[in-house]
């Protein structure tokens, strides 16, 4: 279910305002999720409280961003792509990467795809926190490439399971891949949770050590 919704976000669709829904429920447990209590938020109907005001305000945000949790899961959710493709909205989606099948569907409505790449291959059974099958990770990682306009693959930087060496091992892969650009999050304290993200300097140095595989941005804060 749709349960919260940031009307203007400068964040979530690079280089566009956007608003930004975030739906509950997700296929991976990664101990830092930030989003383990969306689903105690009321559920919000999207036709009703939603879809109206996007179309009042749609010659100031066209794009929208799809979220979660795990976006692609939900059972609403192809529903509400198809009725904002056919309103002509420019849609968002942020993923895991792990539901190949439903991006493939949906190839030609979506614009813009932001996955998070987890961590290196071997650690991410670790990072999320259950049985991964890696070849559906690398599948949607061809997939996003090869079909979606704009794109990005981001590692939010979790110092329990990645570190430097991690970071560049997919900058290496992504570089293989004819990728265009990765962004490395600094990882963002939560509560329950004892790890200490790196410093802003230590992120800057493996930066630029990614640097010299693929363009390579830093997200702090
Ligand atoms: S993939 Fe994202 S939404 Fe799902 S558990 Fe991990 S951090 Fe949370």
């Amino acid at each position: 279910m749709l349960k919260s919704v940031i009307w203007a976000s400068m964040l979530d669709y690079p280089g566009k305002v956007c608003t930004s829904l975030f739906f509950e429920g997700c296929n991976f447990a990664c101990e830092y999720c930030q989003n383990k209590d969306i689903s105690k938020a009321k559920s919000i109907d999207f036709e009703k409280e939603i879809l109206p005001k996007l179309i009042e305000r749609k010659d100031f945000v066209k794009h929208v961003i799809l979220s979660g949790g795990e976006c692609t899961i939900c059972p609403d959710i192809q529903k509400i792509i198809d009725i904002l493709y056919g309103k002509d909205f420019k849609i968002g989606i942020h993923t895991n990467g792990y539901n190949t099948e439903f991006l493939e569907k949906n190839k030609e409505k979506i614009s813009y795809i932001g996955m998070d790449f987890k961590t290196s291959f071997d650690k991410y059974n670790l990072l999320a926190g259950r049985k991964i099958d890696i070849s559906k990770i690398k599948k949607s990682v061809d997939f996003i490439i090869n079909n979606i306009p704009e794109y990005e693959f981001r590692t939010t930087v979790y110092p329990k399971f990645v570190d430097e060496n991690d970071c560049i091992s997919i900058a290496k892969y992504l570089s293989e891949k004819n990728a265009k650009k990765y962004v490395l999050q600094q990882y963002k304290r939560v509560d329950g949770v004892a790890v200490i993200p790196f410093s802003p300097e230590k992120l800057e140095d493996i930066k630029n050590k990614c640097n010299k595989y693929i363009n390579t941005t830093l997200r702090i804060g």
